[in-house]
């Protein structure tokens, strides 16, 4: 999942394992999901989102 944090931060958490990572903005999220392989996934109207090791297990 993807949230907001503090004033102005975002948090990138698996939905599986709960690895994350904070970023400054959303940009920087995509550009590090991107980048790792996370992917995204809809599961009953919302977006889940898997790390790598999550997502090919
Ligand atoms: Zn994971």
């Amino acid at each position: 999942m993807i949230e907001k944090i503090y004033k102005n931060k975002y948090m990138a958490t698996c939905d599986n394992c709960g690895t994350g990572q904070e970023f400054d903005n959303w940009a920087d999220i995509m550009e590090f999901m991107w980048e790792e392989g996370w992917k995204k996934k809809l599961v009953d109207g919302e977006w889940k989102h898997y790390c790598t090791e999550c997502y090919e297990a």
